[in-house]
């Protein structure tokens, strides 16, 4: 049943899905030198689609003198400028392409800085960003929909938790709202039947603690373990291995980016190369987003740190695409209470519900240098109501377990230039 009301809204919601996911089965098994074909192909095609209907890509490449025809290797991406966060943040109209498409979506993130978009995505953009995810399940023999775990989007009003568990259980999804002692124990009943988990990997591991510290059964249909949106640290590995007799598996990707790598069974992540190029500069990644038509998205600096494998590497499993070695900073630090540890992904909720239940839209930078006690500093001016809408958020989060102190009107530092959300200096 699950298979039929999974395909009928498929066949709604994204209309190109199903022959872009056979494009990508069958593009899985191309060379090296095939899948630059393609790449290059695409690549003119953005470059010219941001060329001729963005004012911002008009703008700077004029400013070097670069026509979409210099375009005639992949080396030649070079030529183009880099986009910093900055440049995407403060021109977000000027780069979004004027041309007509059938169906947009509206795709919304809070970037590393706190610092919120939200852009248009084309629907075959969205359409390729689920064909890539549902390439990387069939690596482990899973369908989009059977059975899943979701360690992801925690809400805490009722209502919202209502109208989300109808949505999910239409997808065969649940999810675990709190670390509550019922909702944790029930959470992990509905475990024993599910094929795969899937969220932050610091969650994933506070779940993998918990049910070995407590001896809970351990789920014995599990396919996939798929940890997304940070670094999986070494020391959740185990854990987590431990916990649901499965390897951790990395999905790694960004709302402007896409999907950049999926790790195949063979445990590399191999890129996603029919949806980005990725370039390594010194240390740091940079994305093309081969298929967002609506937002041509070329040179963007990521704001990780990563290592590209040599392209000599092979893999076991079969397939050519290049692999990327190490995501070496989007780091899923811990966040100390005065006797409980929380996922430093609870800011990112704090500010996202702000923005979503009052308007109040926020650049932030959250600073631990003492368990049990937190910095907030924000860019803004805060009123007095506004102070108050803040602390009751963080206290929907941290409950008496933390003090907090709030500091408007402050500039937000980077670290080693990269400006993070979450600094912790313990340890
Ligand atoms: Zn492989």
């Amino acid at each position: 049943m699950f298979k039929q009301i999974f395909l009928l809204g498929q066949k709604l919601r994204n209309p190109s899905l199903e022959k872009t996911y056979d494009f990508l089965k069958e593009s899985e098994k191309w060379s090296i030198s095939q899948l630059e074909i393609y790449q290059l192909k695409r690549l003119q095609k953005i470059v010219s689609i941001a060329y001729n209907s963005t004012e911002f890509y008009k703008e700077s490449f004029d400013q070097i003198g670069v026509k979409p025809n210099d375009i005639k290797s992949l080396d030649d991406l070079k030529k183009l400028p880099i986009l910093t966060k900055n440049d995407l943040l403060s021109n977000v109209d000027s780069l979004h392409s004027s041309n007509k498409f059938q169906k947009i979506f509206i795709a919304s993130t809070s970037g590393t800085t706190g610092n919120s978009l939200s852009f248009k995505r084309n629907e075959e953009a969205d359409s390729f960003n689920r064909a890539s995810i549902f390439r990387g399940y069939s690596w482990y023999d899973l369908k989009p929909w059977e059975s899943n775990g979701y360690f992801w989007g925690f809400s805490f009003s009722k209502s919202k938790q209502i109208k989300t568990k109808i949505l999910d259980s239409l997808q065969n999804r649940f999810r675990l709202f709190s670390y509550e002692e019922n909702e944790f124990k029930s959470f992990v009943n509905k475990l024993k039947n599910a094929s795969l988990i899937h969220g932050y990997s610091s969650t994933i591991y506070q779940v993998a603690k918990l049910i070995n510290e407590n001896n809970l059964p351990k789920p014995k249909k599990l396919k996939l373990v798929k940890g997304t949106s940070e670094k999986i640290k070494d020391r959740y590995r185990e854990e987590i291995q431990k916990a649901f007799g499965l390897k951790i598996s990395s999905e790694y990707g960004a709302t402007e980016s896409g999907i950049i790598a999926f790790e195949c069974p063979e445990g590399n992540m191999h890129l996603n190369m029919e949806g980005v190029i990725v370039e390594e500069i010194d240390q740091e990644i940079l994305i093309t987003n081969l298929q967002l038509e609506s937002f041509p998205i070329i040179r963007y600096k990521l704001g990780d740190y990563i290592r590209l494998a040599s392209k000599e590497k092979i893999c076991k499993c079969g397939m050519k695409h290049h692999i990327l070695e190490e995501i070496t900073g989007r780091i899923g630090e811990e966040v100390y209470g005065i006797s409980n540890i929380y996922p430093s992904f609870y800011f990112y909720y704090i500010f996202k519900n702000l923005d979503k239940e009052h308007q109040l839209l926020l650049n932030y930078q959250v600073i631990q240098n003492k368990k049990g006690e937190l910095e907030f500093k924000i860019e803004q001016t805060l009123t007095n109501n506004e102070t108050e809408l803040l602390e009751t958020e963080i206290k929907k989060y941290f409950k008496t377990d933390m003090n907090i102190r709030i500091n408007d009107k402050t500039n937000i530092q980077s670290k080693k230039g990269k400006l993070k959300s979450f600094i912790s200096n313990i340890n």
